[in-house]
């Protein structure tokens, strides 16, 4: 059966500051291995991932090398140092999986869809993949999703409601967050010629940017699919979440034994 040729991004150039330790969160333990290696080996292990690019800390480079080979996770193709904001870790992940002219061993060809998955969510898994990686033939670009189980506010600075959306249109945010190759690519060269030119409107924007498919609607006209992602697909953020991944860990362990 023809597939497209899928690499995926792994962000893992945060400093996980929420967290209030000073190891940064990729490297913190959950269960007997540190939180990174959730997502590698589910890359790893997925036959709709060809290829993976490791976005890491620029200090941290050789503990994520070291954690690759010890893993086995030889899809990695790169591992590169990311940027002061999580888009800009993007920008580097994808001009690296594009600019290298070997790529990975075991593929040939350049990657047609590009997935971006935050390594601070360890359970990616090959359902929710399979969603993105259809929902983004249909648009051009597609995102994990889970409809908002609370009702949303917005506020001015004071803290008074300006806005009530209807709950049943809110959805919250996951990844991978999945992107035909030239829509990714056009909206990365984008934020660096934004930079380079110094353009004041364009950095505001930028600095507001919190998810790929915001800086794909920026810069691009790709209208962003959502799919169903899962409300365990949990992204690690501060000390309560680890208590919450340790539990769904247990879990799954549980059901696979
Ligand atoms: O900070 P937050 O938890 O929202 O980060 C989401 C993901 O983006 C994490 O996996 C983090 O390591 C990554 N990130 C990055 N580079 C940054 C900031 C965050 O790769 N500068």
């Amino acid at each position: 059966m023809f597939r497209c040729k899928n690499a995926l991004i792994l962000l893992a150039g945060g400093r996980g500051s929420r967290m209030g330790s000073d190891t940064p969160k990729q490297f913190m333990m959950l269960g007997d291995k540190p939180l990174i290696w959730y997502s590698l080996n589910a890359v790893q292990n997925s036959e709709l991932i060809d290829e993976c690019i490791l976005v890491s800390g620029a200090d941290d480079i050789s503990a994520m090398r070291d954690i690759v080979s010890r893993g086995g996770f030889d899809k990695v193709s790169g591992i590169v140092p990311g940027g002061a904001e999580r888009y800009l870790s993007v920008v580097e992940g994808v001009t690296a999986l594009f600019e290298k002219s070997d790529g990975c061993e075991a593929f040939e060809g350049r990657p047609e869809i590009v997935l971006i998955h935050d390594g601070a969510r360890p359970f990616p898994d090959d359902g929710i993949f399979e969603r993105c990686l259809n929902g983004v033939l249909e648009t051009g670009g597609c995102v994990a999703a889970v409809p908002s189980k609370d009702t949303v506010k917005i506020a001015d600075e004071n803290g008074i409601v300006t806005d009530e959306p209807l709950r049943s249109s809110v959805w919250c945010m996951q990844t991978p967050q999945v992107f035909k190759a030239e829509v990714i690519k056009k909206a990365c060269e984008s934020v660096k010629n934004a930079i380079s030119e110094n353009d004041a409107g364009l950095n505001l924007k930028l600095r507001g940017i919190t998810d790929d498919a915001m800086m794909v609607r920026l810069f691009t006209d790709t209208r962003i699919k959502l799919v169903m992602g899962d409300y365990e697909n949990i992204k690690v953020t501060t000390p309560e979440d680890l208590i919450i991944a340790e539990r769904i860990m247990e879990e799954r362990r549980g059901h696979s034994s």
